[in-house]
């Protein structure tokens, strides 16, 4: 099976930078037809960019994965999404309720360790476990979130899924996000105005303070270790070193070597 790489895409990479993520999504669309989904937390970023799908008129599920101790406005956004916008959301689950989860294996999240574990089975497994249904999966990461996603690329390879990551948002800074949400009076999840600058599940994720970093209310309770939940690849892995395995007509559509789509 022909391979994909990093350095394949840097092409398309540099030449994406100019376009508006509008455009990208379309041409995520366009690369990918059926076999393109967004992922979304519920979080302001991934708001927008279910926004965009919703004025393009894309058929592009979005997939949520529900660990089962979300934040009750989180579902609440999730129903908004889909009840306003229209948009066919897709609720992933673990395998195991987080009560069964405990009886096994006791309350994971209160170590560095059994926090990657926790959100190994509580939300990495459950979006594994549809990957093979999409080549291309559009996320809302953003360069000004900073840390390990500062240099993150547009385009991306995710080895553990076989897919193409899409960040339409990567160069979009904290205004222009802020701008958008407020022009198009974007639906977001209203734990932002409690100080919540990102949310994940009840158990793990607290409010910030003025001048701490972004992600300071994720995992606190476990100190500078726990940053990341191993959600989105580009967080841990290094991409320059990854390769995915693709179908020569993929590889060919991704690349624009026999399509004539410009955007
Ligand atoms: S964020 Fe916390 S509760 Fe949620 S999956 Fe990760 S460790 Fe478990």
């Amino acid at each position: 099976m022909p391979r994909l790489t990093q350095a394949d895409l840097s092409n398309l990479n540099h030449n994406f930078e100019e376009r508006t993520p509008q455009e990208l999504i379309q041409w995520a669309h366009a690369t990918f037809g059926d076999r393109v989904c967004t992922i979304s937390a519920m979080q302001e970023a991934g708001n927008a960019v279910c926004h965009m799908i919703s004025q393009l008129k894309l058929p592009i599920p979005v997939l949520f994965v529900d660990t089962g101790v979300m934040f009750q406005e989180t579902l609440q956004t999730r129903d908004r999404l889909i009840e306003e916008y229209g948009l066919n959301v897709i609720t992933l689950t673990p395998e195991q309720t987080m009560e069964e989860q405990t009886r096994k294996l006791g309350v994971l999240y209160l170590s560095p360790e059994g926090q990657a574990e926790c959100c190994r089975l509580r939300k990495v497994e459950p979006l594994h476990a549809v990957a093979s249904q999409y080549d291309g999966i559009i996320s809302s990461l953003r360069r000004s979130d900073g840390g390990q996603r500062a240099n993150n690329p547009i385009l991306s390879i995710d080895k553990k899924m076989n897919t193409v990551r899409v960040n339409p948002l990567a160069n979009f800074s904290d205004e222009q996000l802020h701008q958008y949400i407020e022009e198009n009076q974007v639906i977001t999840n209203p734990l932002h105005k409690q100080g919540f600058a990102t949310i994940g599940c009840n158990r793990c994720t607290t409010p910030v303070m003025d001048g701490e970093p972004k992600r300071a209310g994720r995992w606190r309770h476990l100190g500078p270790w726990s940053v990341y939940c191993g959600i989105n690849p580009s967080d841990s892995q290094d991409p320059m070193h990854e390769y995915i395995e693709v179908t020569q007509d993929l590889r060919d559509r991704i690349l624009g070597i026999e399509t004539d789509f410009m955007i």
